[in-house]
Protein backbone atom coordinates (compact mmCIF):
# COMPACT_ATOMS: atom_id res chain seq x y z
CA UNK A 1 0.00 0.00 0.00
CA UNK A 2 1.36 3.45 -0.94
CA UNK A 3 0.84 6.25 1.56
CA UNK A 4 1.11 9.72 0.12
CA UNK A 5 2.18 12.26 2.42
CA UNK A 6 1.40 15.69 2.05
CA UNK A 7 0.23 15.08 -1.53
CA UNK A 8 -1.55 18.32 -1.25
CA UNK A 9 1.59 19.83 -1.30
CA UNK A 10 3.05 17.93 -4.28
CA UNK A 11 4.60 20.23 -7.53
CA UNK A 12 2.53 19.22 -11.08
CA UNK A 13 5.52 18.03 -12.22
CA UNK A 14 4.87 15.09 -9.18
CA UNK A 15 1.37 15.04 -9.96
CA UNK A 16 1.85 14.13 -13.18
CA UNK A 17 4.18 11.43 -12.63
CA UNK A 18 1.73 10.51 -9.86
CA UNK A 19 -1.34 10.46 -12.61
CA UNK A 20 1.34 8.27 -14.95
CA UNK A 21 1.84 5.73 -12.59
CA UNK A 22 -1.65 5.35 -11.23
CA UNK A 23 -2.96 5.65 -15.55
CA UNK A 24 -0.21 2.14 -16.32
CA UNK A 25 -1.33 0.51 -13.58
CA UNK A 26 -5.05 0.64 -13.83
CA UNK A 27 -4.67 1.34 -17.42
CA UNK A 28 -8.06 3.30 -17.29
CA UNK A 29 -9.11 5.79 -13.94
CA UNK A 30 -11.67 8.57 -13.52
CA UNK A 31 -11.04 11.90 -12.99
CA UNK A 32 -12.72 11.74 -9.63
CA UNK A 33 -10.14 8.77 -8.50
CA UNK A 34 -7.31 10.67 -9.47
CA UNK A 35 -8.07 13.99 -7.39
CA UNK A 36 -8.84 11.43 -4.03
CA UNK A 37 -5.41 9.58 -5.53
CA UNK A 38 -3.49 12.28 -4.94
CA UNK A 39 -5.94 14.65 -2.47
CA UNK A 40 -6.35 17.81 -5.35
CA UNK A 41 -9.11 19.15 -6.86
CA UNK A 42 -10.74 17.69 -10.44
CA UNK A 43 -9.89 21.09 -11.85
CA UNK A 44 -6.71 20.71 -10.68
CA UNK A 45 -6.35 16.96 -12.38
CA UNK A 46 -7.89 18.09 -15.53
CA UNK A 47 -4.86 20.80 -15.72
CA UNK A 48 -2.50 18.26 -14.95
CA UNK A 49 -3.79 16.03 -17.24
CA UNK A 50 -3.49 18.18 -20.09
CA UNK A 51 0.13 18.05 -20.85
CA UNK A 52 -0.59 13.94 -20.78
CA UNK A 53 -3.10 14.20 -23.16
CA UNK A 54 -0.74 16.50 -25.97
CA UNK A 55 1.98 14.13 -25.52
CA UNK A 56 -0.03 11.31 -26.40
CA UNK A 57 0.58 9.06 -23.11
CA UNK A 58 -2.88 9.21 -22.06
CA UNK A 59 -6.33 9.35 -23.99
CA UNK A 60 -9.14 11.12 -22.47
CA UNK A 61 -12.21 9.39 -22.24
CA UNK A 62 -15.72 10.40 -20.89
CA UNK A 63 -14.95 11.04 -17.01
CA UNK A 64 -11.66 9.75 -16.84
CA UNK A 65 -8.64 9.01 -18.74
CA UNK A 66 -7.02 5.42 -20.19
CA UNK A 67 -3.61 4.56 -21.13
CA UNK A 68 -2.57 5.15 -24.68
CA UNK A 69 -0.87 2.17 -26.72
CA UNK A 70 -2.72 -0.10 -24.29
CA UNK A 71 -0.41 -3.37 -24.85
CA UNK A 72 -2.29 -5.29 -22.35
CA UNK A 73 -4.75 -6.46 -25.18
CA UNK A 74 -3.26 -10.02 -25.62
CA UNK A 75 -5.71 -10.62 -28.47
CA UNK A 76 -2.89 -9.51 -31.29
CA UNK A 77 -1.08 -6.32 -31.71
CA UNK A 78 -2.78 -3.12 -31.42
CA UNK A 79 -1.23 -1.69 -34.50
CA UNK A 80 -3.47 -3.41 -36.83
CA UNK A 81 -7.26 -2.45 -37.13
CA UNK A 82 -9.59 -5.38 -34.94
CA UNK A 83 -12.04 -5.65 -38.50
CA UNK A 84 -10.52 -5.72 -41.35
CA UNK A 85 -6.50 -5.62 -40.55
CA UNK A 86 -5.44 -2.85 -41.92
CA UNK A 87 -2.57 -0.62 -40.36
CA UNK A 88 -3.53 2.10 -37.86
CA UNK A 89 -3.42 5.82 -38.69
CA UNK A 90 -3.82 7.47 -35.14
CA UNK A 91 -5.76 10.43 -36.75
CA UNK A 92 -8.70 8.40 -38.29
CA UNK A 93 -8.69 5.41 -35.65
CA UNK A 94 -11.88 4.63 -33.94
CA UNK A 95 -11.15 3.24 -30.35
CA UNK A 96 -13.66 1.13 -28.66
CA UNK A 97 -12.99 0.56 -24.54
CA UNK A 98 -14.49 -2.34 -23.24
CA UNK A 99 -14.54 -4.42 -19.67
CA UNK A 100 -11.71 -5.70 -18.38
CA UNK A 101 -9.38 -2.75 -19.67
CA UNK A 102 -9.95 -4.28 -22.65
CA UNK A 103 -9.23 -1.60 -25.82
CA UNK A 104 -10.06 -2.64 -29.81
CA UNK A 105 -8.83 -0.14 -32.40
CA UNK A 106 -10.53 0.10 -36.02
CA UNK A 107 -8.61 2.06 -38.64
CA UNK A 108 -11.28 4.41 -39.50
CA UNK A 109 -14.74 5.64 -38.22
CA UNK A 110 -16.16 2.66 -40.99
CA UNK A 111 -14.71 -0.34 -38.75
CA UNK A 112 -15.19 1.55 -35.96
CA UNK A 113 -18.48 1.56 -36.53
CA UNK A 114 -19.34 -2.22 -37.90
CA UNK A 115 -17.48 -3.21 -34.81
CA UNK A 116 -19.38 -1.68 -32.15
CA UNK A 117 -22.71 -2.75 -33.56
CA UNK A 118 -21.37 -6.07 -33.24
CA UNK A 119 -20.10 -6.04 -29.63
CA UNK A 120 -23.39 -3.58 -29.13
CA UNK A 121 -23.56 -2.82 -24.38
CA UNK A 122 -20.54 -4.83 -24.13
CA UNK A 123 -18.67 -1.22 -25.48
CA UNK A 124 -18.48 0.83 -22.50
CA UNK A 125 -17.25 3.70 -24.10
CA UNK A 126 -16.44 4.46 -28.14
CA UNK A 127 -13.48 7.43 -28.70
CA UNK A 128 -12.78 8.68 -32.09
CA UNK A 129 -11.41 11.81 -33.78
CA UNK A 130 -12.91 14.94 -34.88
CA UNK A 131 -11.73 15.24 -38.78
CA UNK A 132 -11.25 18.71 -38.27
CA UNK A 133 -9.81 19.72 -35.09
CA UNK A 134 -8.24 15.94 -34.29
CA UNK A 135 -9.60 16.28 -31.32
CA UNK A 136 -10.94 13.31 -29.07
CA UNK A 137 -14.57 12.86 -28.84
CA UNK A 138 -17.09 10.32 -27.75
CA UNK A 139 -18.48 8.79 -30.87
CA UNK A 140 -22.28 8.07 -30.21
CA UNK A 141 -22.21 11.70 -29.66
CA UNK A 142 -20.33 12.76 -33.13
CA UNK A 143 -21.43 13.32 -36.40
CA UNK A 144 -21.08 11.34 -39.54
CA UNK A 145 -20.45 12.00 -42.92
CA UNK A 146 -20.78 9.41 -45.61
CA UNK A 147 -21.03 9.91 -49.72
CA UNK A 148 -18.65 12.85 -49.87
CA UNK A 149 -16.33 13.31 -52.54
CA UNK A 150 -13.35 13.37 -50.23
CA UNK A 151 -11.57 10.37 -49.73
CA UNK A 152 -8.98 9.39 -47.33
CA UNK A 153 -8.06 6.56 -48.70
CA UNK A 154 -9.63 4.05 -45.39
CA UNK A 155 -12.17 1.90 -46.02
CA UNK A 156 -15.20 1.99 -48.63
CA UNK A 157 -17.93 3.61 -47.95
CA UNK A 158 -15.87 6.10 -45.61
CA UNK A 159 -17.81 7.32 -42.63
CA UNK A 160 -15.85 10.95 -41.26
CA UNK A 161 -16.27 11.83 -37.90
CA UNK A 162 -17.11 15.57 -36.43
CA UNK A 163 -17.98 16.84 -33.06
CA UNK A 164 -20.05 19.75 -34.02
CA UNK A 165 -23.12 19.21 -36.08
CA UNK A 166 -22.34 22.71 -38.09
CA UNK A 167 -18.93 21.35 -39.24
CA UNK A 168 -20.30 18.57 -40.97
CA UNK A 169 -23.10 20.66 -42.05
CA UNK A 170 -20.46 23.33 -43.74
CA UNK A 171 -17.81 20.08 -45.12
CA UNK A 172 -21.34 18.60 -46.80
CA UNK A 173 -22.18 22.02 -48.09
CA UNK A 174 -18.72 22.21 -49.49
CA UNK A 175 -17.61 18.64 -50.39
CA UNK A 176 -20.86 17.21 -50.70
CA UNK A 177 -22.19 13.46 -49.11
CA UNK A 178 -25.09 13.48 -45.75
CA UNK A 179 -24.94 13.78 -42.59
CA UNK A 180 -25.64 11.70 -39.37
CA UNK A 181 -25.95 10.76 -36.19
CA UNK A 182 -24.46 7.77 -34.44
CA UNK A 183 -27.31 5.60 -34.46
CA UNK A 184 -28.21 6.47 -38.36
CA UNK A 185 -24.86 6.09 -39.40
CA UNK A 186 -24.52 2.59 -37.74
CA UNK A 187 -27.46 1.75 -39.33
CA UNK A 188 -27.21 3.18 -42.52
CA UNK A 189 -23.34 1.57 -43.15
CA UNK A 190 -24.95 -1.74 -42.06
CA UNK A 191 -27.30 -1.27 -44.38
CA UNK A 192 -25.03 -0.36 -47.32
CA UNK A 193 -22.36 -3.19 -46.53
CA UNK A 194 -25.40 -5.31 -46.57
CA UNK A 195 -26.60 -3.97 -49.96
CA UNK A 196 -23.39 -4.82 -52.16
CA UNK A 197 -20.56 -7.26 -51.48
CA UNK A 198 -17.93 -4.75 -52.31
CA UNK A 199 -16.04 -3.73 -48.98
CA UNK A 200 -12.39 -2.84 -49.58
CA UNK A 201 -11.96 -4.04 -45.96
CA UNK A 202 -12.00 -7.66 -46.80
CA UNK A 203 -8.86 -8.87 -47.42
ZN1 LIG B 1 -10.53 -1.42 -40.58
ZN1 LIG C 1 -10.62 1.87 -42.32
Amino acid sequence: MMIIEGAKHMLPIERQNRIRQLVQEKHSIKIVDLSKDIGVSEMTIHRDLKPLIEEGSVIKTFGGVTLAHDHSDKQGTLDECVFCSRAIHERLAYRLILPNNKIEIACCSHCGLLRHRQLGDKVMQAITYDFFRQTTLSAPLAWYVMDTSIQVGCCQPQVLTFESKDHADKFVKGFGGNVYSFKEAMDNLFRKMNGHEEHSCNH
